[in-house]
Formats: C-alpha cells, sequence, structure tokens
C-alpha cells in the first residue's frame, strides 16, 4: 500500500476587522459595515516524498505587537503535530508577509522554495514604501536575502514541481509572486490557496482583498483557481477564513492551534 498524501491546516491566531478595511473600496458594494474574523494558519503536506510546510505562520511575539489573537506558538504547534520544524526538509514560502515567514531560523535544516518575483520584489526599491511595507517585518526580508547568500533558498519561475502531485504555482495579485499549492491525492485534490484568497466570500463574491499589489491580478488568480477547482474532488482552503475549521476534518489540537485534515 502506498502512504496517501495528507495535508493539514493549523490554525495558531486570530484577529477581528471591519469588512470596510478587509475588503477593497468596500463603500463601492453599497452595504453596511460590520466585523469580520480572520484565522491565521500553515500548511503541512505529508506524503510519499516526505514532509513540507506551507508558510512558517508569524513569530508570536510579532503577531502580539501587531494586536493579533496568539492561540499558539506555530512551531511548538507542528511539534505537537508530529512535525519537528528543525528537521522539515521543504518549506514553501506562499508570500513574504511577516504573518507567513516568521520563525524561518526555526527551521534550520530547511530549503525555502518561493517564486523568484515574490523574492526580488521583497529585495528591491518598492518594498520600503509605505502601502508594501506594512505587512511585512524588514528584519523577515532581510532573513530572506541571509538565507539566499546561504544557498537555501530556490527559487523558481511560474511553477515548481515539489513532489509526486505538489505543484506551486505562482498567480499573483496579492503580491507580486503570490503562489498556490495545489495537491493532488489519488482520488482527491485542494488548493492552498494562502492569500491569493483569503476567505470563501472573497473568492465566491469576486471581492478583492484590501491588501493588494495589483487588482487584474488578482482577478486572474481567482479565475485560475476556479480552473484548477474543476477537477474532480478539488477543494479549495483559503488562506484566512475561519470556515476552514468548520468545512474540515477535525484533528486533535496541537499546544493550542486547530488543526483539520484538508486533504
Ligand atoms: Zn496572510
Amino acid at each position: 500500500m502506498t502512504a496517501r498524501t495528507e495535508v493539514l491546516a493549523v490554525r495558531f491566531g486570530r484577529h477581528r476587522m471591519r469588512r470596510s478595511a478587509y475588503f477593497l473600496h468596500y463603500e463601492g458594494y453599497g452595504e453596511p459595515d460590520d466585523d469580520i474574523d480572520l484565522d491565521y494558519s500553515l500548511w503541512v503536506v505529508r506524503g510519499p516524498s516526505g514532509t513540507v510546510v506551507v508558510d512558517t505562520g508569524f513569530a508570536p511575539e510579532v503577531g502580539a505587537r501587531r494586536g493579533r489573537e496568539v492561540l499558539a506558538d506555530p512551531v511548538e504547534a507542528l511539534a505537537a503535530a508530529g512535525i519537528d520544524a528543525s528537521s522539515v526538509g521543504t518549506v514553501v514560502v506562499t508570500h513574504a508577509h511577516y504573518d507567513h515567514i516568521g520563525n524561518l531560523d526555526r527551521f534550520p535544516s530547511a530549503e525555502i522554495v518561493m517564486a523568484r518575483r515574490e523574492y526580488e520584489f521583497w529585495q528591491g526599491p518598492f518594498a520600503s514604501r509605505p502601502h508594501f511595507a506594512q505587512p511585512t517585518e524588514a528584519t523577515e526580508i532581510g532573513r530572506l536575502a541571509t538565507l539566499r547568500a546561504e544557498g537555501r533558498v530556490t527559487l523558481f519561475d511560474g511553477g515548481h514541481r515539489i513532489g509526486p502531485g505538489v505543484e506551486l504555482v505562482e498567480l499573483g495579485g496579492h503580491t507580486p509572486g503570490q503562489l498556490v499549492v495545489v495537491v493532488e491525492g489519488e482520488d482527491a485534490g485542494a488548493v492552498l490557496a494562502s492569500d491569493a484568497i483569503h476567505s470563501y466570500e472573497e473568492y465566491e463574491r469576486d471581492r478583492p482583498f484590501g491588501i493588494v499589489g495589483d487588482v487584474a491580478a488578482m482577478y486572474a488568480a481567482f479565475d485560475r483557481i476556479r480552473e484548477i477547482e474543476q477537477r474532480p474532488g478539488t477543494q479549495v482552503v483559503p488562506g484566512h477564513d475561519p470556515a476552514v475549521l468548520e468545512r474540515f476534518e477535525v484533528l486533535p489540537d496541537a499546544a493550542g492551534a486547530a488543526v483539520r485534515r484538508v486533504l
């Protein structure tokens, strides 16, 4: 029997904000403002080709400083779920915002895989401009450059295969090189959308998120994910939607983090 590919979502934090801040140009929809909840998660793909961690969450102190509710230390949550960060061989960075690349130092054996466009943008002249800089930590962007100099960062253009049935697809939009992870199991699949789609509402109602690098590319990313979703049995997993906790199989909590099996 071959081992099946398993995909986990690990929710380690949350935050409440206003819909008018969440959706781009919300006033144009002519709806009253209200609260909207976000979860913060990372993902794990475990299968025949090993364990891949998709994003590393926010550093607990950074999340706390930014007013996020820290439910778990992401690395401790992984440990409680049976994944030792110090021996993880591959970390996929979907994009370089603070809630996706904290804790990189705690994965000392990992090759970091990300889109070249994403890496180069954040080492370039616009990274420090306020609109782009706000959701990043300068020290964490600097850390990526150090890791690159150490030969630990693999960059790709367009698409990259991590292993059997695990593909990275660069879509952009939210950030210049935002990527999604497409996992194909034997009879089902998952799209780990990360922040190409924060919530099902964003995707289903075609509403761009407030933090966006290129609005047309964000719409195009929605379209591309809709195409991938046509494959039978494919589930889309948005990056920040609390509904993920309700839609997928419940696994035991891990050091305060909620764990769901999404494939
Ligand atoms: Zn995010």
